[in-house]
């Protein structure tokens, strides 16, 4: 049983990418209530649930408190923009390099749409930074978008990173007209 909605985006983007599989590490942004990192905790064998396939680890921050989803590491009451949550996560990782970055992460709404269409590009520019400095080899990244003139040039500036870049939009965000997600494969390394 997921805790919300929001896994079926997640199941529906991983079934046709192929973003993770058992052994990866996998940080997910904004991940309260818990729904991404569940089903990151399934596809990774975070939780050892596959007895003959490799252990994955699966690292999740919010600003908000969530319960904690067996086989993952959680950080809650973290702003992942913030020094501290970015050294958090980087020492849990202790080394090992990321094989997939996942950001469901949408700020606050103003109701002013330029501000939270600013914000919501910026914390996706934050997440690729983060993505680019801790991913290994061919590593993959999931950013949620809201449609807006600023995302071809995320887009692009995606491109010169990764193999393959893509515009998301699965079927349960439907009801959501401007969410998208923007799925980039094959990290390329800097
Ligand atoms: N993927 C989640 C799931 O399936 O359960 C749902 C995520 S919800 C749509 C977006 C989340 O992003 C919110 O819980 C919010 O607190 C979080 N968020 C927004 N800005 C953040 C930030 N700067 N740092 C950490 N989390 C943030």
């Amino acid at each position: 049983n997921y805790r919300c909605r929001s896994a079926f985006k997640l199941l529906e983007i991983d079934d046709k990418y192929h973003l993770m599989q058992p052994g990866y590490t996998v940080i997910d942004c904004g991940a309260a209530p818990g729904s991404w990192t569940q089903v990151a905790v399934e596809r990774t064998n975070a939780n050892g649930k596959q007895e003959k396939k490799p252990l994955g680890s699966v690292i999740s921050i919010d600003l908000l408190h969530f319960h904690a989803v067996p086989g993952a590491v959680i950080y809650g009451g973290m702003d992942f923009t913030s020094a501290v949550a970015q050294q958090r996560l980087k020492e849990s990782l202790a080394g090992r390099r990321v094989n997939c970055v996942l950001s469901d992460m949408a700020p606050n709404a103003t109701g002013v749409r330029m501000l939270d269409q600013e914000s919501i590009t910026n914390l996706c520019y934050e997440v690729l930074r983060f993505a680019l400095a801790m991913s290994g080899p061919d590593a993959n990244l999931v950013v949620k978008v809201w449609d807006n003139g600023d995302v071809p040039k995320l887009e692009k500036t995606m491109l010169q990173h990764y193999e393959k870049v893509k515009r998301v939009k699965p079927r349960a965000s439907r009801g959501d007209s401007a969410e998208h997600f923007l799925v980039a494969r094959g990290f390329r390394g800097t």
